[in-house]
């Protein structure tokens, strides 16, 4: 038995209603006991007096083929290596390549890694902004069924790229093919948003892809400053997105190379619209900034206004609701697997900086100590580290 204390720090669990000095015991692997004062009974003790001691992050939304192209990232990178223990895949495989992902990309992982399965066929094989669904052929409905029922433990929904340069001449219809094998599955689906890739394309506008989704279906990318975004010439959201919202669609972040604007956010949290999801959009191109990690996007999210506890219920038991993972991931609970991530929170002030090289003053950082998992504790890699 491999017992490991982790004591004096603060105990930050949004979604057991839970924040104060509390120890947490875990036992091969496992969360055993949770309380004030635990006593070592032979663990190994983990001092984390000053530190946040929170549920294991998640970050829904990246790319982890790593060696594809130019953004495969290594799923350690984002995932253990950045204090997180989930890292979700963004569509980086269609059907055909994605047992190739299992294989080689999500299980010799030592972060928890799941996937949304793109429902081109294409993937991102070719790259950002090609017209990866203007081909009817490129959407096999039945392969696609095929792979999810094989890999339902690993794939999360189906993410279809809703911009001009992808849909070409085939409109809404993916959309519309995509949420019927959503239906057939009963799985979300993962929708971009931003014309930020193809030049000069025509995005749907975002009534008309809201109208092909439904509740549980996720929008990313909400503070894109790019066309197709959520916000009308003047500024204000487009009424469809409330609607969209109070139906039961979720939001997400989805920070990147190119899609969270400072003004856009500003705009869009102070008519009310807030994020379920938080997410770093994670690739090789912007780890090294303006994204690096998670903590990062945390607290750039704090900078506009949200508490700690708020964006710790984001990233924790919001995302694995988002996920349709709320049995088995998000909160710290006895007898669940013993997913932690150890983070520190400091007063001081820096320069967040958003895609666009907006900068914002934030008066509180946030940076990784410990990613947990499978009763190993994983230190951060430094912030160059991108591969
Ligand atoms: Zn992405």
């Amino acid at each position: 038995m491999k017992s490991l204390l982790l004591k004096g720090g603060r105990l930050l669990d949004p979604g057991s209603g839970v924040d104060g000095l509390l120890d947490v015991r875990l036992c091969d692997g496992a969360v055993e006991e949770i309380g004030p004062h635990l006593s070592a009974d032979g663990a190994t003790i983990l001092d984390v007096k000053g530190l946040l001691v929170v549920p294991g992050l998640i970050d829904v939304h990246l790319h982890l083929m790593n060696g594809l192209g130019a953004f495969g990232a290594d799923p350690d990178v984002f995932g253990v290596g950045s204090g997180v223990t989930t890292v979700v895949d963004a569509g980086s495989t269609g059907h055909s390549l994605l047992p190739v992902f299992r294989r080689h990309i999500a299980e010799p992982a030592k972060s928890r890694v799941l996937a949304y399965v793109n429902l081109s066929t294409l993937g991102s094989v070719a790259g950002a902004g090609y017209s990866t669904l203007a081909d009817p052929r490129l959407i096999d409905e039945e392969r696609i069924e095929q792979v999810v029922e094989a890999n339902r433990d690993m794939i999360v929904g189906v993410k279809v790229m809703a911009t001009g340069a992808a849909l070409g001449a085939e409109g809404l219809k993916p959309l519309r093919r995509a949420r019927r094998l959503g239906d057939n599955l009963r799985l979300p689906l993962l929708v971009h948003i931003g014309e930020s890739w193809g030049k000069g394309a025509q995005p749907p506008a975002i009534g008309e892809v809201l109208a092909c989704l439904q509740p549980g279906d996720i929008i990313t990318h909400m503070f894109t400053v790019h066309p197709g975004g959520l916000l009308n010439p003047n500024g204000r959201l487009w009424p469809e997105v409330c609607e969209a919202r109070d139906s039961g669609v979720l939001f997400d972040v989805g920070h990147g190379l190119h899609n969270l604007n400072f003004d856009v956010a500003r705009r869009v949290l102070d008519q009310g619209l807030k994020p379920d999801g938080v997410s770093t959009d994670g690739h090789r191109l912007n780890r090294p900034g303006p994204v690096y990690d998670l903590p990062t996007t945390m607290a750039k999210l704090m900078a506009l206004g949200f508490s700690l506890s708020q964006v710790v219920e984001m990233a924790t038991v919001n995302a694995a609701r988002l996920l349709r993972r709320s049995d088995e991931m998000g909160s710290i609970r006895a007898g669940r697997p013993a997913e932690i991530s150890v983070l520190r929170l400091e007063e001081r002030a820096w320069e967040a900086v958003d895609s666009q090289k907006g900068t914002l003053t934030a008066r509180q950082a946030l940076t990784p100590v410990f990613a947990i998992r499978n009763g190993t504790v994983y230190e951060p890699l430094s912030s160059e580290r991108y591969l």
